[in-house]
């Protein structure tokens, strides 16, 4: 039997709906966490989970849940977050609320059986950019530790690419395989400051020369170890003391490093180390590496990816896997339980700003491609007793 088919107008006119919540004159959204706009997105989607005949409730941090009246645990949730950056685009995180709400809401009206083993969620604060927040993901890490993840079996989110990659290849839809593990560094290299005019450059202990150089090297050096891998970032650089005519004696750099595996970090991590060990030698430098923080990566259940790429192949032949280089809730939710995501992709891979965009018919396909693996996983998951994810 097929399922349900969603209905593309109205995902289409609820995620318009919820975008003119918090928008500004010029089209950016700004509805972040805890602010009067979040609070009013959240009475909307309360009062649009009533309308379509679910059950609603919110919780201490404000995550809004939704389920039908005659529910029974354990529940397959479908989500993502309500809030957004300042000057955000409508479809980071609204997109896998108004689409999860789409989803059961089809559900209900085909009478189907699935719909009981769902619920559906806006999670509070995964931007973090709230003046009283704690670094973001604050709905999806309260919920982790709450009782209510009790009764939840498995976790997928819908959720726009953000980045260029699926547009580029021509792809429709993407099972995510996991999130990449993001590592900071601060690196700083200590020389001599001297006159700029009267130090030649052979007898130099050029702190600022030794920087940039290793700057330089971090793109090649990632590339050497794996091309698709991974990624990184030097955001910041500061010269010490600072003038044109002394060289600097101290400098140092932000480092930003993401790939997909522990091992893929682990290899970056120590070729970094020898190769900015080795440019500051040259430079008559030192050098020391000091790691700031460090997230892991986040490894999506297997079977989760598996069903929903043959679900994403019922509805289009242009289906990737590939890995997430931005966070989500999912990757809290996926070290308490089975977790998958779907990527539909981003006009430009642009986001956070209000021109992101993804083309309607992609949007519709990631909302059914969502119904198709809810289906199969809340019914699957119905008949398992919970499986806890080793932590
Ligand atoms: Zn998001």
């Amino acid at each position: 039997m097929n399922n349900p088919a969603i209905s593309a107008p109205r995902l289409l006119t609820e995620l318009t709906h919820l975008a003119q919540i918090g928008q500004g004159p010029t089209g950016g959204i700004h509805r972040v966490a805890g602010s009067k706009a979040d609070l009013a997105a959240r009475d909307w989607l309360s009062k649009t989970m009533k309308v379509a005949g679910l059950t609603g409730h919110r919780d201490e941090i404000g995550n809004v849940f939704g389920r039908t009246p005659d529910s029974e645990g354990p529940r397959l949730l479908l989500g993502s977050h309500a809030d957004t950056v300042p000057g955000a685009g409508h479809l980071d995180g609204a997109y896998g609320v108004v689409a999860a709400i789409e989803v059961l809401r089809t559900l209900v009206e085909a009478g189907h059986p699935a719909a009981d083993h769902i619920e559906i969620v806006a999670f509070w604060d995964e931007e973090g950019v709230a003046a009283d927040s704690n670094g973001g993901l604050g709905g999806s890490t309260a919920l982790c530790d709450s009782p209510h993840i009790r009764d939840i079996s498995a976790y997928l989110e819908l959720h726009v690419e953000q980045g260029p990659r699926m547009e580029a290849a021509g792809l429709d839809l993407s099972a995510v395989t996991g999130i990449v593990g993001v590592e900071r560094y601060e690196v700083v290299m200590k020389g001599q400051e001297n006159h700029a005019g009267a130090a030649p450059f052979h007898l130099r202990a050029d702190a600022g020369r030794a920087a940039t150089r290793a700057a330089a090297a971090l793109m090649p050096l990632c590339q050497e170890i794996d091309r698709e891998g991974l990624i990184a970032n030097v955001g910041s650089c500061s010269f010490s003391p600072g003038a044109a005519n002394v060289v600097p004696g101290h400098a140092s750099l932000q480092v930003e490093i993401r790939g997909i595996s522990d091992d893929l970090l682990e290899a970056t991590r120590s070729t970094m180390r020898q190769q900015f060990e080795r440019i500051a030698e040259e430079e008559n430098c030192s050098c020391e590496i000091a790691q700031v923080s460090a997230k892991p990566v986040a490894s999506f259940d297997p079977e989760i990816v598996r069903t929903v790429e043959q679900t994403c192949l019922k509805s289009s032949d242009k289906v990737t896997r590939m890995a997430s280089y931005a966070g989500h809730d999912a990757s809290v939710m996926s070290s308490h339980v089975p977790t998958g995501m779907i990527f539909v992709p981003s006009t430009s891979g642009i986001s956070h700003n209000v021109l992101e965009h993804t083309p309607d018919h992609q949007l519709v396909l990631g909302a059914q491609a969502l119904l198709d693996a809810a289906v199969t996983l809340a019914e699957e998951r119905a008949r398992q007793p919970r499986l806890a994810v080793a932590a």
